[in-house]
């Protein structure tokens, strides 16, 4: 996806330089020129483009009434005002009418085009209103870890290099892939509460028959036909006995019981930044600098699964899928069983090799 940007400038030689310097940034770009204010108007009002130049010296209007028109014409696309040496307060004119930015012509160099391009480029791409502070941050984490692993686990602790609360970090996480800053490859199918999706819940064993839930489980040897064989069974304390017990879960946070069959079921995923991504994330740190640091929601009791960051490998880049053992649900749960909180195993922590 290249970045559309109109220039509304008459003069060519500045054309030629902004495009000159348009190149050097080395973002994927359309240049397209107009000579003068109604032209440029026209094209503006065809909505394709993401970036505006506006230059304050135009043949038939200034730039300042191009931009009362827009206004007017309702044009949502970013404009940066491009005036002369010592004519701020036109620049601070042109913001009170909607400008985004002003650039002075002969203060206009590649480095200065490439942060102000990128600045809007960061606006349009990131999602909106989204927090710079949580970028940034990401952006950070990202210099050191491969990817955002969301998984499920008993674990109630974030890791510590991530400070945000669950809820709120994995909610801008969905964000960003959304946004295709960030990809996501699916880690795990898992179950969670139909009525709050919540991912925590306890699994009760009842007697089919009677809903009992005081089991002993046994085994006896049957002989059949000179075979004998080993014969797994359940009795609840009323004397029921069955091949299986009844299996159904209790969610923790609000009590409704499910079955597999009435269960929700989601995907955890992990994260990792897109190439585009990570430029943007980058960014963020320095745009964060200019933008009041976002007060973070105090974490809450820190709701389930997980967050890691996964340290960076210098390892191909093709990812494979991650073999977890996985195990068919039921048959997780009932190994867990008797009820005692299981901790999960310990990840070996990925070294980089060299
Ligand atoms: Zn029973
Ligand atoms: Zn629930």
């Amino acid at each position: 996806m290249n970045l559309k940007i109109l220039y509304i400038e008459d003069n060519v030689d500045d054309q030629a330089i902004l495009r000159r310097y348009l190149e050097k940034t080395g973002l994927d770009f359309e240049l397209e020129c107009q000579m003068n204010g109604r032209d440029g108007l026209r094209s503006c009002a065809s909505g394709k483009c993401d970036l505006i130049f506006l230059d304050y010296r135009l043949p038939d209007m200034t730039g300042l009434q191009v931009l009362e028109e827009m206004r007017k014409e309702n044009v949502k696309t970013p404009v940066i005002f491009v005036t002369g040496q010592g004519n701020e307060k036109t620049a601070v004119e042109a913001l009170k009418r909607g400008a985004l930015d002003y650039i002075v012509k002969s203060e206009i160099t590649p480095g200065k085009i490439l942060e102000t391009v990128r600045e809007h480029v960061f606006k349009i791409r990131m999602p909106e209103d989204f927090p710079i502070e949580f970028s940034a941050h990401l952006s950070n984490l990202f210099k050191d870890h491969r990817e955002i692993v969301v998984k499920q686990s008993n674990d109630l602790q974030l890791s510590p290099q991530f400070k945000y609360p669950f809820d709120y970090a994995l909610d801008n996480l969905k964000k960003l892939a959304e946004a295709n800053v960030l990809s996501k490859r699916i880690l795990q199918t898992v179950m969670a509460c139909p009525a709050c999706q919540s991912y925590q819940y306890e699994t009760l064993m009842k007697c089919t028959k009677c809903g009992d839930i005081h089991l002993v489980r046994g085994e006896s040897e049957v002989e059949f036909e000179r075979n004998k064989s080993l014969y797994h069974w359940f009795r609840c304390s009323n004397g029921h006995t069955s091949n299986y017990p009844s299996l159904t879960y209790k969610c923790s946070r609000c009590g409704n019981e499910f079955n597999l069959l009435n269960a929700r079921i989601d995907y955890l995923y992990s994260y990792a930044p897109t190439k585009e991504g990570l430029d943007l994330l980058n960014l963020s740190i320095r745009m964060s600098i200019k933008t009041e640091a976002m007060p973070v929601e105090e974490a809450k009791a820190v709701e389930l699964p997980k967050i890691e960051v996964k340290p960076v490998e210098e390892a191909p880049k093709v990812v494979e899928p991650q073999k977890t053992e996985a195990m068919p649900v039921e048959e997780a749960k009932a190994v867990e069983l008797p009820k005692i909180e299981v901790k999960p195993v310990e990840e070996a922590p990925k070294v980089v090799e060299s």
